[in-house]
């Protein structure tokens, strides 16, 4: 059952009552448990054959007697089949956090590490945007948690402040220690977030108006997978944004040590 309440009021402003409303919403879980299935399952399909094609396409981009054309088209082909397998995986993530079969592989991790790989990894994509990013990072961090998905954490944070600034805006990691936590911070000068997405940002699916204007390319997925993967491991992550001036994510931690 799904309820809702409500007071009425008078044209002065007196209390008349209470409207209490109880709905009967079993079809529309059972709907959206079977859309969550199909998603799983069909990305689960999808799996295999694109293994294959990526497996093909790699013996082919390593051949030398290619003429130099094809083997440029191929090269598009196969970073196309890895967008694509990249976008399977996080279908696959999405299901499992849906069905709650979300496994974490926790152990000791260094959040400084993780944070510095990840500026190392988007270094090229920054520079080829036009934007400084920047880490302030301590020499070490130290947390349990499980360290591949929190390094994905921080990727979707920084590949967002790349993608959501303009050439000549900035973007800077940090991380630090607060008493039992580990805060990690991802913030950037670019276009921001109007205050009536902010609730929104963290939802399956959701796009910004600015994204999808500015022709932005995304799924919507990622921010919804930092979410799941932060709560998985008992922390918060919050959006502060200004439109125009930039945006900052916060995600905290407990250190577990
Ligand atoms: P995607 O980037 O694929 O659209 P996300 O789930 O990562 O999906 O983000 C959801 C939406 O939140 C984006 O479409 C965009 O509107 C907004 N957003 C996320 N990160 C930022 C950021 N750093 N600056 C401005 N807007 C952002």
């Amino acid at each position: 059952f799904s309820t809702s309440a409500r007071q009425v009021r008078g044209p002065d402003g007196e209390r008349l009552g209470a409207v209490l409303a109880y709905q009967e919403i079993t079809d529309l879980i059972r709907a959206i448990e079977v859309k969550d299935e199909f998603v799983a399952s069909v990305s689960h399909e999808l799996r295999t054959p694109l293994t294959s094609v990526l497996g093909h396409l790699e013996l082919l981009c390593e051949s030398d007697d290619l003429p130099a054309e094809a083997a440029a088209q191929l090269r598009v082909v196969q970073r196309n089949a890895l967008r694509l397998q990249a976008l399977l995986a996080d279908l696959l993530l999405i299901g499992q956090v849906a069905d709650g079969t979300l496994e974490l592989h926790m152990g000791p991790a260094d959040a400084a590490a993780i944070a510095r790989e990840a500026v190392e990894f988007a270094r090229v994509s920054a520079q080829r945007a036009g934007i400084s990013l920047t880490a302030d990072l301590p020499e070490r961090l130290p947390l349990r948690a499980d360290a591949q998905r929190l390094r994905q954490v921080v990727d979707n944070l920084v590949s967002n402040a790349i993608k959501y600034s303009r050439s000549g805006d900035a973007a800077t990691v940090t991380a630090r220690q607060e008493g039992d936590r580990v805060v990690i911070e991802v913030a950037d000068t670019g276009i921001g977030i109007a205050a009536e997405e902010l609730d929104h940002v963290f939802g399956r699916f959701f796009r910004g108006g600015e994204a999808i204007q500015r022709q932005i390319t995304g799924t919507g997925l990622g921010l919804s997978i930092v979410g799941s993967i932060v709560a998985a491991h008992d922390g918060t992550v919050t959006v502060e944004s200004e439109q125009g001036r930039g945006t900052t994510f916060r995600a905290t931690l407990p250190a577990r040590l």
